[in-house]
Parts: C-alpha cells; sequence; structure tokens
C-alpha cells in the first residue's frame, strides 16, 4: 500500500545552481565546463554545458578560423530553472522554496534535496557558510515568523546524517545507533530515537546548527565519517498542538557528493563506501523519476534515505532537487544533470 504512489502527485522541480570559480581555481586552474542557459518558460530552462578542457588538449587541432575540433564534448539539458551561483541564495528561496513554507502549518510536507559532486557548492547552498546564509536558515527565519502569529504551533528541529545506511544523530551524540526507521498504522515512517529540539528563536537555531555542522565534520566516536560521503537531514517540524495528526515536516538534505569511482580511485572500504553512496543516490533518481512519471511503483524501499522520506516524496508532498554544479570538470558537470534531466524527465 504504501509503495504506491497517488496520481495526483505534485511534480517534483529540478533546478540547476552553478557556483562561480574561486580565487584559487582562477589563478590555478582553467576551468574545463561553461554553462549558459536560457529560460525558456517559468517552466522550462534549457542549460547548455560545453567542456572546454578539450580547447587545450586539442589546442593544435584548432581550424584556422579558430573553431573547436568536432570532438569537443557538449550537452543540452532541460530544466525547471537555473541560477547563478553569484546571486544571492535568497532568489532561488524566493522562488522555489517560500511559496509552500505555509502548507507546512496545514501538515503538508516538503523535501529540498543538493545533489552534486564533492566541492559543487551544495552544503554552501543548504548550510551556507560564514555571511552567507543558506537554505536552512532562510527556511528556518520564515517559518519562525510564522509560527510567532500562530500560537497553537510549535516548531521542533531535528538533525541527523545516514552514513553507509546507518542512521546517526547530530544533536545527540549519545544515542548513536539507536535510531530506528519505524513506520506508524497509516504507513507515515517516523525515527524513533531521534532528538527532536524545540526551537523559538533564531539564536537557538543557529547554536544547533552549528553544534550539528560540528559533528558531522568531526564523525561519530569510532568512526571518521568524511561530511561529503554523507547525508545530512535538518527536519523541522511543526507540530500543531490542536490535531496531533496534523504535523507538517520540512526536510532539508545535503546529500553525499555523487563521486566517479574511476576518478577517485577508490579501493577497498572506500569502494564499498562508494557502491552504497552511489546505490543510495541512483534510488533516490529512481524514485523521483517513477513520482515524475505517474509510476505507481515507488521504489521508496530500496534505500535508507527514500524509506525515511516516503512520506514526504509525492503526494502533496513539494519536493525540490537542486543539482549543483562548478565549472572543474565537464565529467562531473555532465554526469549530475543526466540524473538532473532522468529525474525530471515526464
Ligand atoms: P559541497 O558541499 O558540494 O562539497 P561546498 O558547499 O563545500 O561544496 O562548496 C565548495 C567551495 O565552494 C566552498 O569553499 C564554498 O565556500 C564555495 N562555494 C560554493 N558555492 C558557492 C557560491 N554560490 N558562491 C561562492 N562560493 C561558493
Ligand atoms: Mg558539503
Amino acid at each position: 500500500k504504501v509503495d504506491d504512489a497517488q496520481c495526483t502527485s505534485n511534480k517534483v522541480r529540478v533546478v540547476a545552481r552553478i557556483r562561480p570559480s574561486l580565487p584559487y581555481e582562477i589563478h590555478n586552474h582553467v576551468p574545463t565546463a561553461c554553462f549558459s542557459f536560457t529560460r525558456d518558460s517559468p517552466e522550462e530552462t534549457t542549460l547548455h554545458v560545453k567542456d572546454l578542457s578539450s580547447r587545450r588538449v586539442l589546442g593544435s587541432q584548432l581550424g584556422s578560423d579558430g573553431s573547436l575540433s568536432d570532438t569537443c564534448r557538449e550537452g543540452t539539458y532541460k530544466l525547471d530553472s537555473c541560477y547563478n551561483g553569484d546571486d544571492e541564495i535568497s532568489v532561488l528561496f524566493d522562488n522555489e522554496v517560500k511559496h509552500f513554507l505555509p502548507k507546512l502549518f496545514e501538515g503538508q510536507n516538503a523535501t529540498v534535496f543538493a545533489y552534486g559532486a564533492t566541492g559543487s557548492g551544495k552544503t554552501y547552498t543548504m548550510q551556507g557558510s560564514d555571511g552567507h546564509p543558506g537554505l536552512m536558515t532562510l527556511a528556518m527565519k520564515n517559518i519562525l515568523e510564522m509560527a510567532a502569529q500562530k500560537p497553537n504551533y510549535r516548531v521542533e528541529v531535528a538533525y541527523y546524517q545516514i552514513y553507509n545506511e546507518r542512521i546517526l544523530d547530530l544533536l545527540d551524540e549519545s544515542n548513536a545507533d539507536q535510531i530506528k526507521v519505524l513506520e506508524d498504522t497509516d504507513g507515515k515512517t517516523y525515527l524513533r530515537g531521534l532528538s527532536q529540539v524545540h526551537v523559538e528563536t533564531m539564536e537557538k537555531f543557529n547554536e544547533l546548527l552549528v553544534d550539528g555542522c560540528l559533528r558531522r565534520r568531526v564523525g561519530q566516536t569510532g568512526l571518521n565519517i568524511v561530511s561529503s560521503r554523507s547525508h545530512a537531514a535538518l527536519v523541522v517540524t511543526i507540530v500543531n498542538h490542536d490535531n496531533a495528526f496534523c504535523h507538517g515536516k520540512l526536510n532539508l538534505i545535503d546529500l553525499a557528493g555523487n563521486e566517479d569511482n574511476k576518478k577517485t580511485g577508490n579501493e577497498g572500504n572506500r569502494l564499498v563506501e562508494s557502491a552504497r553512496i552511489n546505490q543510495s543516490l541512483f534510488v533516490l533518481s529512481n524514485v523521483i523519476t517513477a513520482l515524475n512519471s505517474n509510476n505507481p511503483r515507488v521504489p521508496y524501499r530500496d534505500s535508507k534515505l527514500t524509506r525515511i522520506l516516503q512520506d514526504s516524496l509525492g503526494g502533496t508532498s513539494h519536493t525540490i532537487m537542486i543539482a549543483c554544479l562548478n565549472r572543474r570538470s565537464y565529467q562531473e558537470a555532465n554526469q549530475t544533470l543526466t540524473i538532473a534531466a532522468r529525474s525530471r524527465q515526464i
């Protein structure tokens, strides 16, 4: 029963964010991918990517008019929208996220994913960095402002990490490995043992976020987790005191990097870990593709992440996937965009 997608599923929006080249990249590297996009309509943007590395390799093969050789790789992808990393994150927030936050107070769920290779700007987009708030901060601010006007609602925050299909609490280390994915009688999934912290102010929230991020970096006892190899999920739950069945949930997820094993030279444990990450990203993409094509068989159960998010993907939930891109590697951009376009495909 729980694997059935409702035919009325909201479409999953798939957008891209292209981070600017960093000063050291400008000094040390020739960029290997070049992006350009045109907004065809409010619902569709065409993104064009060109591989500039071939310009170097094939420099001697340039035609007399300076045109590129035929072997220059390029790709065209259709997305819902595209954002420049130079723009403030508030542009993306205002266009893509803000409008559904009031629905959380009506008991609807929402999920925002940042997806892409390591170094593409996922954490910058979701968590932000010094002086640059990310979506987590902007969403929380907006939610707390709404909650302040609604005395019968309470806002709670949880923050966890999925590493090698294990769930680790980022707000309380003492319950390591005691968190279980359970299902209640109406098929809704929840995490037993995960700490939920009541939050009323941004000061409190910032404290939690900083603590959680620190734990994410340092890793849990006995485990040396590299943050880019785990999924991190911040969950904001809107609890309605008058109606225990009407909880709205917002999941803000910084996914593990979709690395290319051949390139990173992974071996042994790393390879197993990589296979698990790629498997769970693959399952996620399959779930989104199934939802977007109204396929009744949605493979939620094939990974921990999608199992947990079962009630927050599809149906009346609002879902956005942000494909994060950088100019460093055409190959990585191509891989991220292929999955993005496949997820969006109807
Ligand atoms: P990821 O989480 O995908 O591995 P990060 O978010 O850590 O990538 O970003 C990699 C680097 O690029 C960081 O130094 C970050 O500060 C910088 N960066 C990412 N996105 C932007 C952006 N939109 N504008 C400026 N700097 C960015
Ligand atoms: Mg990161």
